[in-house]
């Protein structure tokens, strides 16, 4: 029996989703962008999909545009509203070169972003284009008003702030950080990244007082490699990719209009799921109740309170997270973990360490994500076969980790 406890990282396909799609490969093939009627079939689905996923968002068709993802998405947002500025869109003053002397814009955001975020923003600091602040949580993952109201300068542009972390499931205050950011300044363009909150929570973008919101399909049930950004009416935002005039001239590029399909079946689908919200939260208390019953030395990590229905994220001691995920994938449990070995050295995760967890305590940790095949057996399974796991685990590294840490004080 396999059991599927990462869909954080990703869903499967819907299977109304699946069907919706079907015909938009091989008989239903036309380009969106041709005159003649196979593209205006194209179009008529994409529209449809656009209407549906503005629908979910209480948004307009026109302010939604289709991406590969949530990566492109918060990609966009960064580097095209920085674009923007200094080409000043939406404004009568003549273009500027990043180098004139204008005032370097600053950006706000939190230390732990979903790495497309914190990269776009390091590489726009790095190439001198901006000035970032990246605000971090306090210990139980979340972050203030009060702290962004406190980073905000007379040169801020953009504030931006996932509405619930990938890794630690907490939810951020966007209401609040949002009332905070436009009473202070009108102009300052408000982001969220709600990739891992649409599931589960409110994205009337109105009532959340958002510009800009990512999302993806893949995490809703809906197919990889498409996603949406939510734009509202008049934010100035450029496009970065340049071609042909597809998303109102925002993002070049032929649609994938089998995946917009999907998309716009997956989000439509999103209000009948609400009602198994409250089944996903029992399921998961139950589960961070046993594990920290009957694993000793278990920590659950982020907030109890203002957790997403599917997040159980904890830190083992003595354990290295990515043998625990193997030993786990060969009892049939898939599940991931903060620790990430690449070339060689070991990189705790930057999610972990942001709300104060020790490099060796980020390395023993386990995520486990559950979605709305998850069963209670599924999870009474897991607790049991965790245990043996762990203890298995610390027989075998225990000591030789804690000698490591000792040694190398990583
Ligand atoms: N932001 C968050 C919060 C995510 O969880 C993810 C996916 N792990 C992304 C962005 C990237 O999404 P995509 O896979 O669609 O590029």
């Amino acid at each position: 029996m396999k059991i599927y406890l990462d869909y954080g990282a990703t869903t499967p396909v819907d299977k109304k989703v699946f069907k919706a799609m079907l015909p938009y490969f091989a008989d239903k093939y036309g380009n969106a962008m041709s005159l003649h009627s196979f593209g205006r079939e194209a179009n008529d689905a994409i529209e449809k999909a656009r209407k549906q996923t503005a629908d979910f968002f209480s948004a307009d068709s026109r302010e939604i545009i289709f991406t590969s993802g949530a990566t492109e998405s918060n990609n966009l947002v960064i580097k095209g509203v920085l674009k923007a500025y200094y080409s000043r869109i939406h404004s009568n003053l003549p273009k500027i070169s990043p180098h004139s002397q204008v005032p370097k814009p600053h950006i706000i955001t939190t230390a732990f972003e979903h790495h497309c975020i914190l990269d776009a923003c390091k590489s726009a600091e790095k190439e001198s284009l901006a000035e970032i602040t990246f605000i971090s949580p306090d210990k139980d993952g979340l972050i203030s008003a009060e702290s962004v109201k406190k980073a905000i300068k007379k040169n801020t542009i953009l504030v931006s702030v996932m509405y619930v972390n990938n890794e630690i499931g907490t939810v951020q205050p966007i209401r609040e950080i949002s009332k905070i950011v436009k009473s202070t300044n009108g102009k300052i363009i408000f982001h969220t990244d709600a990739t891992q909150a649409i599931n589960y929570f409110d994205c009337n973008v109105n009532k959340l007082g958002v510009d800009l919101l990512s999302m993806s399909a893949h995490k809703i049930y809906g197919p990889k490699g498409i996603g949406a950004l939510y734009v509202r009416r008049n934010t100035p935002i450029a496009r970065v990719q340049d071609g042909g005039d597809q998303e109102f001239s925002k993002r070049a590029g032929t649609h994938n209009v089998s995946g917009i399909v999907g998309l716009g079946e997956a989000i439509s689908q999103l209000k009948a799921q609400s009602a198994k919200r409250k089944t996903l939260v029992s399921l998961r208390d139950k589960l961070i109740k046993k594990v920290l019953e009957k694993i000793p030395d278990a920590k659950l990590n982020g907030s109890k309170k203002f957790r997403s229905p599917n997040n159980a994220n904890f830190t083992f001691k003595n354990i290295e997270g990515e043998s625990l995920i193997l030993m786990l994938d060969k009892e049939g449990i898939a599940a991931s973990t903060g620790s990430a070995c690449s070339t060689g050295s070991l990189q705790p995760s930057h999610v972990l360490l942001s709300i104060g967890l020790k490099p060796e305590e980020a390395h023993g940790s386990l995520r486990l994500t559950l979605g709305k095949h998850t069963t209670k057996r599924e999870i009474e399974i897991t607790v049991k076969k965790l245990k043996k796991v762990i203890e298995s685990l610390r027989k075998i590294s225990g000591k030789v980790l804690s000698e490591y840490y000792k040694n190398n004080k990583a």
